[in-house]
């Protein structure tokens, strides 16, 4: 490992050396101005430059049409919970569905109450959050202003491979992407509305970035924050107010990189293959490690799983690895158990050395 360990944190989790690298060598003196991006107007002709080929890059990434806004905000993917009930629904009783595969879609749907009727069509929680439903398991309500998904929930590391068409009368699909943003390629054009906080795949925490149809934006509910209504920062290109200047140039460096690397097609098979050798260390262990999660929807970024012999021996691992240099091993505190979160920037020596660590602990602890 380059800086002598393997970062498997959920977020803010690990990011490109390279990245890290040109942000050090820019930071003090930043492309010869004499200042650094965090000290500069966000007004000025480099922050200026800076957003603009960080949005237009993403752009690029994935293939975002001309009607999608790409918004750079603040207040994590959590602000998001209640923008997008207050942007997409008229009214506090404006109905919306919610699928509830996971801790974070459940948060989103508890949020989305307050300013929408959002009700549950469809929860994994008898499951324990471990799959997701057949689409047409989905109870949607035709009258619901939107459907609300969880792409993929970073603590239960269940992962959507499709998406299910909304049924309701205005044809809208909401994604909460935060962890696994920009991991693969997505069909922009399905989803009225997507966000991500930035701190998993795509840079540090401080910004979170909402794609969202251009015909949606302009009619929140009379009681929106000012910064919570699509149409101030779709206005005024993400500069309403002081927008996270250091956060949105470390995403454009990490945009440069992916695109670098191909584009998300490429950056897809480099991490399936990652968690595949994951899963198969797990479930060729002979039960020693368990995976709860149904295999059609394991999540290609984070990748529970738990030790049959119990929780003194999780504590162990867990101890053991990060002496070895693999850290932040440990599951969510609401679940326990052991997480490797496996993002983007994950290097593939870093899954091979967990991997080869826990054959050598299941065979050292029988
Ligand atoms: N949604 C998902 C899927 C997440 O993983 C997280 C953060 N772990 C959030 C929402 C909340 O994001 P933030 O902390 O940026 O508000």
């Amino acid at each position: 490992a380059d800086r002598g360990v393997y970062n498997f944190a959920a977020g803010p989790a690990t990011l490109p050396l390279s990245v890290l690298q040109r942000a050090q060598a820019e930071l003090v003196d930043y492309r010869g101005s004499g200042m650094s991006i965090m000290e500069m107007s966000h007004r000025g002709k480099e922050f200026d430059a800076a957003i603009k080929k960080a949005e237009a890059d993403l752009r690029a990434l994935l293939a975002v049409p001309d009607t999608h806004e790409v918004l750079f905000l603040q207040g994590g993917a959590t602000s998001q919970f209640a923008a997008a009930p207050l942007n997409l629904c008229a009214s506090p009783s404006d109905p919306a569905d919610f699928v509830v595969s996971g801790s974070w879609s459940d948060k989103a749907f508890k949020e989305a109450k307050k300013f929408s009727a959002a009700s549950v069509a469809w929860s994994g929680k008898d499951g324990k959050y471990t799959s997701l439903p057949p689409f047409d398991a989905i109870e949607q309500n035709p009258e619901a202003r939107f459907l609300h998904i969880c792409s993929n929930e970073t603590i239960h590391g269940v992962e959507f491979k499709d998406y299910p068409e909304p049924k309701n009368k205005s044809g809208i699909l909401v994604a909460d992407m935060s962890s696994n943003f920009c991991s693969k390629p997505v069909d922009v054009s399905r989803f009225g509305l997507i966000y991500a906080g930035a701190q998993k795949n795509v840079g540090p925490s401080g910004v979170t970035i909402a794609i969202v149809r251009k015909d949606l934006v302009g009619s929140a509910q009379p009681i929106t924050p000012v910064m919570l209504d699509y149409k101030t920062h779709a206005d005024n290109a993400s500069l309403y107010n002081t927008p996270p200047c250091f956060a949105i140039y470390i995403c454009g460096l990490v945009f440069e990189d992916l695109l670098a690397q191909g584009g998300l097609a490429e950056v897809e098979k480099k991490n399936a293959h990652k968690a595949g050798i994951l899963y198969d260390a797990i479930d060729a262990s002979g039960g020693y490690y368990i995976c709860p999660v149904e295999k059609s929807v394991r999540s290609l970024m984070n990748v529970p799983f738990t030790l049959a012999k119990g929780g003194d021996f999780e504590k162990q691992f867990i101890a053991e690895a990060a002496k070895e240099g693999m850290v932040q091993l440990k599951g969510h505190r609401s679940v326990g158990g052991v997480r490797a979160s496996i993002y983007n920037a994950m290097p593939l020596a870093g899954v091979e050395k967990l991997v080869a660590f826990m054959k050598d602990f299941q065979a050292r602890n029988p």
